[in-house]
């Protein structure tokens, strides 16, 4: 197949988009890959559709092997079933409803539990039937808080979602691992650097599930490792070693102190370890690790009411808004306004502690670290006041643990093997042991072996197909442009006529229709532009290999660039496209 430049459907742009902050976004739309045409809506063009279909191929090769089979439901869907599994209301702002003419309800599928449990339901009877595992690469819609970097986090992108139906728990734990493996697969092919990390499970429900992160600067997720152990997870499923609980006995009483305009907590260590301070009482310094600080949200489940939930983490901590979401889910929160500190005097902005907070009945939860016995500096609810030896079990009653406190460079890794060190990610797949959440809410019972029925249980399995095209960018692009790893690339190859010789014309014309003969697919640079022009473009472009016939024609030679190596060399005209085809076959291997 060959495509000339001077008919593709192609504009490049010599300037970033206005709206672009990350490398992939600029390159994919300055390289005419994508266009916008709403916040997080996308049209593809020929070349980025060429991609899009690269990777859903090697997507599709890697479930096939695995025994999966394809089918195609709708995007566009009733509300019934997201009404009986509960996340019609759970499922919050992101899910785009809809309404017919006749005012019937619908939604735009954000993901397919629901529909794949039901279809399953209406097809199979038997135990004989199972295991099955069934998969679609189809155009999901979330009306994302966020939209962003392009086709990075869009509202409507692609995705190759699975789901597995087995009637054991060791099936689903060996669908589940054939997937993970199939995932390793896949990247490993995409050429994407990643790893897996342990993964919440939020508004899907289940047990056990990862996450394949690709290793980017500009991800949104962050994740930790352990050297030693080989521990890695996302920052969102982290879960931190409860506190030793302490004698409470003998502990000082605790103490109203006044502390004149320490609203900070890097004040209120000033003060604790000034002339006034209870430094000298504890013979040691004071740290942001021994103030108790209160972060108060208000947290609304899907469809309820907004209500006051306040958080104790230690001073020396921010509470991770990421972390923070992720533990609440699928209730969302927002921070205190001004009009929520009129409504609720009790807190007092600089000086809140749990004192008050509990005899107004506020929900407390603490950080882990926070256990029965350990003796804090918190606030007074009071101004210019704290308290100090206020002692957890003794003084104040949290309801409860959450995990909203950041983690950190350095914390203990949670199987206490050694350290944690964090960098970023972008989610590319998620795996989950659903269990049988919408097995359950579809009543979904088939005949088992010995007559009676059994209830098959899930595994949900998402790879994103269209955010892969962005993360392959992201990874491999350098400062000319995109390059694209041979399995993916639009062409296999690129050859640009930088001679205006009409014999150096037909050569080329003549090697890419045996390119062509030869399976290739080609993208000709046949326009009339400056060779200057046609190089800039062709590094912008990004396929893995460039074929040159310029000044070197005169003297029968041929250059051939190579875009991942960024190695240039020159072959004789004669058996000029068996050199590229060994070429393409070499990158091909990887
Ligand atoms: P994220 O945390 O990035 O929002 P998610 O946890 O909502 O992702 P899943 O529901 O597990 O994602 O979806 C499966 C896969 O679909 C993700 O791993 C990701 O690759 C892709 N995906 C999810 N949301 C988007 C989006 N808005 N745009 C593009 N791809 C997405
Ligand atoms: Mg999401």
């Amino acid at each position: 197949m060959i495509t000339r430049l001077s008919h593709l459907f192609l504009r490049t742009l010599r300037e970033d988009p206005a709206d672009a902050e990350v490398p992939s976004h600029k390159l994919l739309v300055r390289a005419g890959y994508v266009r916008r045409i709403a916040p997080g809506v996308y049209s593809w063009l020929p070349l980025g559709l060429r991609v899009l279909r690269e990777v859903e191929r090697v997507v599709r090769e890697e479930m096939d092997g695995i025994g999966a089979q394809e089918i195609a439901l709708p995007a566009l869907l009733p509300r019934e079933p997201y009404e009986a599994s509960n996340r019609w209301t759970e499922y919050g702002d992101d899910l785009f409803r809809l309404k017919d003419r006749r005012g019937g309800d619908y939604l735009l599928g954000p993901t397919h539990e629901e529909m794949f449990a039901q279809t399953v339901k209406g097809e199979l009877h038997s135990y004989k039937d199972f295991p099955v595992t069934l998969y679609q690469v189809q155009t999901k819609y979330r009306d994302e808080a966020r939209p962003r970097a392009g086709i990075l986090r869009g509202r409507e992108f692609v995705m190759k979602d699975s789901y597995s139906f087995d009637l054991t728990d060791e099936g689903l734990t060996a669908s589940y691992r054939a997937h993970r493996d199939a995932y390793e697969r896949i990247l490993a092919r995409l050429g994407v650097e990643y790893v897996i990390v342990a993964a919440t499970s939020g508004a899907m429900g289940g047990s056990a599930s990862e996450e394949f992160l690709a290793v980017a600067d500009v991800g949104e997720d962050t994740y930790v490792r352990c050297a030693e152990s080989g521990y890695a997870a996302n920052v969102e499923a982290v879960v931190t070693a409860p506190a030793e609980p302490l004698p409470i006995d003998g502990q000082a009483p605790a103490r109203v102190v006044d502390t004149p305009g320490a609203t900070t907590i890097e004040a209120l260590v000033d003060w604790a370890n000034g002339p006034d301070g209870i430094a000298a009482v504890l013979g040691r310094e004071v740290t942001a690790a021994d103030t108790l600080k209160t972060i108060v949200v208000k947290t609304r489940t899907p469809g309820g009411e907004w209500e006051l939930l306040a958080i104790g983490v230690p001073g020396d901590r921010e509470v991770d808004p990421k972390r923070l979401e992720a533990a609440l889910e699928p209730a969302e929160y927002e921070l205190i306004d001004e009009a929520d500190f009129a409504e609720h005097p009790f807190l007092v902005r600089g000086y809140i502690g749990p004192r008050a907070l509990q005899a107004a009945g506020v929900r407390y939860l603490v950080d882990p670290r926070v256990g029965e016995g350990s003796s804090w500096i918190t606030g007074a609810d009071a101004p210019d006041q704290h308290i100090t030896g206020q002692v957890c079990g003794r003084d104040f009653h949290p309801d409860g643990t959450i995990e909203a406190a950041e983690v950190r460079d350095g914390d203990p890794s949670p199987d206490g093997a050694g350290v944690l060190t964090a960098a970023r990610g972008i989610e590319v797949g998620h795996v989950f042991q659903l269990g049988r959440k919408y097995t359950d809410a579809f009543e979904l019972d088939v005949l088992g072996e010995n007559g009676k029925p059994v209830r098959p249980t899930m595994g949900s399995y998402g790879i994103g197909v269209s955010r892969l095209v962005a993360v392959i960018a992201e990874q491999m692009h350098d400062d000319k442009g995109l390059r694209w790893p041979a399995e993916v690339s639009p062409y296999d190859v690129h050859v640009v006529i930088a001679n205006k010789d009409q014999a150096a014309r037909d050569g080329a014309e003549a090697l890419v229709a045996e390119l062509d003969a030869a399976g290739l697919t080609v993208l000709f640079d046949d326009r009339k532009a400056s060779p200057g022009v046609k190089f800039k473009d062709a590094e912008l472009l990004g396929m893995p290999l460039v074929v040159v016939l310029g000044r070197g024609w005169a003297d029968g030679t041929i250059e051939l660039r190579d875009r991942l190596t960024g190695e240039t060399s020159t072959a004789p005209v004669d058996g000029a496209a068996q050199t590229v085809r060994e070429a393409v076959a070499a990158q091909r291997r990887g």
